[in-house]
């Protein structure tokens, strides 16, 4: 699983089911990052306060959910 990280937004989504809901593209390039390191990602969240994005999450456990 590869993640991406906003530092503005303090959230981390899943890069596959990452959509426009989770507006991080108004967040600049570079406060964004890549990372498939899991202890590095809940170390921002149980450490920094980042938190998992919602509309990545829902969509990753309901893999059925309609297109548009
Ligand atoms: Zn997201």
């Amino acid at each position: 699983m590869r993640y991406l990280i906003d530092h503005v937004r303090k959230s981390v989504h899943r890069t596959t089911f990452a959509n426009d809901s989770c507006h991080f593209h108004t967040t600049p390039a570079e406060k964004r990052e890549f990372s498939e390191d899991h202890t590095y990602i809940k170390k921002l969240i149980e450490e920094e306060g980042f938190e998992e994005c919602p509309f990545c999450k829902i969509n990753s456990v309901k893999p059925n959910i309609k297109d548009m």
